[in-house]
């Protein structure tokens, strides 16, 4: 749909005199000019698709535009001064003009997805106009590269991949490695079901992404980053692309940059659609060519990563939320979330939930701000249940959580994780014992079977699943889903079999009920 309006506004504005397509962002006399741009994910993927109209300082939002509203926009909102009313959000009686009043989007804090849906994602001079390279800047000729790495060491960034890993401890130990030849590796694999975070950023923001990575690179002293896009990404892999090629035309990427003695070369690969190699080790061996295939640790990816050199290897949101933390300092970084997960986190809200939809918020949030300040509460007054959280080895949580904390160390005492920030959120109607079943088959097919426990255990656990959802479950296979998941978490080789029991043993905890109903009752 997004598509077709862009399309047509570009029609309506090429047709008539005195108005320019020439619109160059952030120009002092861009009220006089009318432009179309297409941006990223703006987030509210509900009310799409959304058109922005920026006038002078103030912003208009439509929402939930069709084709044929766009020459009404155009004469009354973009010619004349006139705001068409049933295009804006409505929540009961008020209407919302500007979008940042938008409930939505008014509690949200937006670092990582700040510019995202607002600027033309393909155009590297907005992009330096709102301050983009200032922090690559600022790092290379006012700082070390010990001082680089000392700044984000302090600002307590962990890796928003799923790990939680202290970002700066991880550049320290590469930055301490003999070897002389360093990779930068960037994780955009993102293969958990309901979660296109970090898709988001590199459609809506690449030039953010890159420029973290680059810092990364200088601090590192590597010459070489590679982005590890998902194979279901073509728009982010387009946009990458497009934003690579514009910075090596201005001599910002590539050889000798700001005539400096950095250089840095970014190269894209493509995944192939498998949910493993979202783990280092199987994603730097798929960059080299050979099968994703998690091996066993040490040697850890700092020390013996891609092409078994040093690797500093990072999800799409740390490195975008490097470039603030250089430009405004850990201090300020550390305002933000709380004492052992500073900063904010991206979550993709999918469900049975009001506004479905890409949002970010401090870590710390709850999740009742989350999901009923936010995300509007459920469909239709439906009752909450459950929401999965951290992907399909994530955990649920439940109405005891909605008042806790979110943040890396906090969940996990929940048997659930953070990971990379998916969220389905489930209301009355949602069999758990289904729930943990879908979540054990996708885990369960995703399997590398490159370790016992994981091949063999997944798909006995998934086999007892089935049997109860079919109504021939025994109250036995409790015990041995409990026994099977334990095993599997001590036994496993790598993250993806780790956690792939997570989703049974919080459902058993918190739902055993229904699995006890499906038992008994048979159905
Ligand atoms: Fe492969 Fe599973 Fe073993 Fe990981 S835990 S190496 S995904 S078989």
């Amino acid at each position: 749909g997004s598509g077709k309006i862009y399309e047509i506004f570009r029609e309506l504005t090429e047709g008539i005199e005195g108005i320019t397509l020439e619109f160059a962002p952030h120009d002092k006399e861009a009220h006089d000019k009318v432009g179309v741009k297409k941006t990223g994910c703006q987030g509210f993927c509900e009310l799409g698709p959304l058109v922005r109209i920026q006038k002078g300082g103030e912003v208009i939002q439509y929402v939930k535009v069709q084709p044929d509203d766009c020459r009404e926009i155009f004469e009354n909102t973009v010619l004349g001064d006139n705001v068409i009313q049933r295009l804006l959000y409505t929540k009961g009686d008020t209407h919302y003009t500007h979008p940042e009043e938008i409930p939505f989007i008014a509690k949200q804090t937006r670092i990582v997805l700040e510019n995202c849906g607002k600027f033309d994602a393909e155009s590297l001079d907005e992009y330096i106009a709102a301050g983009g390279f200032e922090a690559l800047t600022k790092a290379m000729f006012e700082m070390t590269r010990e001082e680089v790495i000392e700044e984000v060491d302090k600002s307590g960034l962990r890796g928003r991949g799923g790990g939680g890993f202290p970002c700066g401890k991880k550049w320290k130990q590469v930055a301490r490695q003999k070897e002389e030849i360093r990779y930068v590796v960037c994780n955009g694999d993102e293969g958990d079901p309901g979660a296109f975070m970090d898709g988001s950023v590199m459609e809506g923001d690449p030039f953010k992404l890159i420029e973290g990575m680059m810092i990364a690179g200088y601090a590192v002293k590597a010459r070489d980053g590679y982005i590890y896009v998902r194979a279901e990404y073509p728009m982010s892999v387009a946009r990458l692309r497009h934003a690579i090629g514009l910075l090596e035309e201005r001599g910002l990427l590539g050889d000798n940059i700001l005539g400096t003695d950095f250089c840095f070369h970014l190269h894209i690969n493509r995944g192939a659609g498998a949910f493993v190699c979202g783990e280092g080790s199987a994603l730097t061996a798929s960059i080299e060519g050979n099968r994703g295939m998690p091996r066993v640790k040490p040697p850890r990816t700092v020390e013996k990563g891609l092409w078994e050199k040093p690797t500093v290897l990072n999800n799409v949101e740390t490195y975008a939320n490097v470039p603030k933390i250089i430009l405004q300092g850990a201090d300020w970084y550390r305002t933000i979330g709380t004492a052992g997960s500073p900063g904010t986190k991206t979550f993709s809200l999918t469900g049975a939930i009001e506004n479905t939809g890409l949002i970010e918020v401090p870590m710390g949030s709850t999740l009742r701000q989350i999901i009923f300040d936010i995300g509007g509460g459920l469909k239709e007054g439906a009752e909450f249940k459950a929401v999965q959280i951290g992907g399909p080895s994530g955990g649920c949580l439940t109405e005891k959580h909605l008042d806790e904390p979110l943040d890396f160390d906090s969940v996990k005492k929940f048997n659930a994780i953070v990971g990379s920030g998916g969220m389905v959120v489930m209301d009355t109607n949602t069999c758990m014992v289904e729930v943990a079943r879908f979540f054990m088959s996708f885990t369960q097919r995703e399997s590398c079977g490159k370790c016992v426990p994981c091949r063999e255990g997944t798909k006995r656990m998934l086999e007892i699943l089935e049997k109860i959802v079919n109504g021939q479950g025994e109250l036995e296979d409790l015990d041995r889903l409990e026994e099977l998941a334990t095993m599997i978490r001590n036994m496993a080789l790598c993250g993806l079999g780790k956690s792939a029991p997570l989703p049974v043993i919080s459902t058993l905890n918190t739902f055993r009920d229904e699995y006890v109903e499906h038992i008994v009752d048979k159905k």
